[in-house]
């Protein structure tokens, strides 16, 4: 690819590293538009990062972020700012400022000597995914060995990971250190700041967000996911043995009043994904995904959710009412779920040894969005409207073509 040209223009802020910000970030680059592009995790690729199969073609989901994220880190138009978020936005008489926190890695990666210590104690201490292997962010080199990552959210902070540490590399200490604040001027914004997932047990009905048998289905994901702790063997979280069924309940907490009154969008499919995957992994398990209605919208989509089917994935179309702990003789309780097949208007009650609550997805917030004049922000991914991942790459692209656009019509910078 040829070189581009040196540029003019203030660059473009892109807040959000997921596969959103990344597309937009490259295509400016492309365009000869400088970007600093700002992600609040020390890793880029945003949730596909955690994801361990992509629908529709079910491959790899790390393949497609990683030619992206490679092409970020070392494109001369792109500064990547790992650890990073945006706190607020400032803007009078046409300029804009950004103000960045930005966090002091936990793990530092010259002293990393890749021994994977850490992440083996974290884990025989029972506390799943808090410490991942990652890319390094600013170097996505593929002769590089992956950099131990801190989840500030599931790291409890017990310090054995620095004890064994042969190098000191690592310390969870680091977590909690001040952010440094950090002023940038900047042409126009585009927000790519995407989604988390909310546990929706304060629905009544799913009311037990300490079973160790109820996912989420992120959490789900990373549980059963090749990279996972478990290197792809399904287990139950409560004892560790091989479930014999697993129940999916689409639109949990979502298409509700009580919690997110909106539809999720992509869960139908992502539930779908999950269940064959069970079902392909533990073909003598019985799996059911309890549906309100199935929302299949995308080329083949439709075909994917018969293929379900095919594969002996049970779809029920029901909401279970209540989902319950039901303590067995001698051994783990399994979870019983309530449920009206609507179907056949029958209300039954299903045993499971796995339960996993899809939906509860909610976009994460813009800071400072209203400050702007609109033509000066742009919104893509996630955070504008559920979006899988072809939607959320269509959706970057265009939010960079709209800021080539403007800068090239002579945008006031
Ligand atoms: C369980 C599950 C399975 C899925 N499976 C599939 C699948 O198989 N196929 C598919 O097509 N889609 C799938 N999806 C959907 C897919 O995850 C999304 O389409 C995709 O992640 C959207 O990308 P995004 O860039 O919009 O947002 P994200 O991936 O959420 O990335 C946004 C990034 O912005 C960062 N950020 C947020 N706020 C700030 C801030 N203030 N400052 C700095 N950074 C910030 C976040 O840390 C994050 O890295 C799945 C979703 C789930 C929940």
């Amino acid at each position: 690819m040829e070189a581009p040209e040196k540029s003019n223009t203030l660059p473009v802020l892109v807040v959000g590293a997921g596969v959103a910000g990344l597309t937009a970030a490259l295509d400016l680059a492309r365009l000869g538009i400088p970007s600093h592009l700002i992600e609040r995790d020390g890793f880029l690729g945003g949730q596909v990062m955690r994801l361990d199969k992509l629908y529709p073609s079910d491959h790899c989901a790390f393949c497609p972020v990683w030619t992206e994220g490679a092409a970020c880190s070392s494109h001369p138009l792109v500064t990547v700012h790992p650890l990073t978020s945006l706190e607020e936005l400032e803007s009078a008489d046409g300029r804009i400022a950004a103000v960045l926190a930005e966090r002091t890695p936990a793990v530092d990666p010259d002293s990393c000597v890749f021994c994977g210590l850490c992440r083996q104690t974290c884990e025989s201490k029972g506390v799943a995914g808090a410490i991942t292997l990652r890319p390094p962010a600013l170097t996505w080199d593929p002769s590089a060995p992956p950099v131990p990552v801190l989840d500030p959210g599931l790291c409890s902070r017990c310090g054995a990971c620095e004890t064994v540490c042969p190098t000191k590399a690592i310390s969870p200490s680091r977590l909690d250190s001040p952010a440094k604040n950090v002023r940038l001027e900047v042409a126009d914004v585009i927000f790519a700041t995407g989604f988390t997932e909310r546990n929706p047990s304060p629905v009544a009905e799913y009311g037990q967000p300490d079973h160790p048998d109820i996912f989420t289905a992120l959490d789900f994901e990373t549980w059963t996911g090749e990279a996972g702790p478990n290197s792809g063997a399904v287990k139950r979280r409560s004892n560790g043995a091989t479930p014999r069924s697993i129940a999916f309940i689409q639109c949990a907490g979502a298409r509700d009043r009580r919690f997110l009154p909106y539809c999720s969008s992509v869960c139908c499919m992502h539930g779908l994904k999950q269940a064959r995957w069970i079902k392909r992994r533990l073909p003598e398990a019985s799996v059911a995904l309890f549906y309100t209605d199935l929302r299949a919208v995308g080329k083949g989509y439709e075909g994917y959710a018969r293929a379900a089917a095919e594969e002996g994935v049970l779809l029920v179309r029901g909401r279970p009412g209540i989902v319950f702990s039901l303590p067995q003789e001698g051994s783990t309780p399994v979870l019983a779920l309530r449920y009206e097949d609507t179907a056949t208007a029958k209300t039954l009650t299903a045993e499971f040894d796995m339960v996993v609550l899809n939906g509860g997805l909610a976009a994460c917030p813009l800071p400072g969005e209203s400050r702007l004049e609109p033509d000066r922000a742009q919104t893509c991914g996630f955070c504008r409207e559920p979006a899988d991942v072809a939607q959320a790459v269509v959706q970057g692209a265009r939010s960079a073509a709209l800021v080539a656009a403007r800068l090239s019509a002579g945008g006031k910078l």
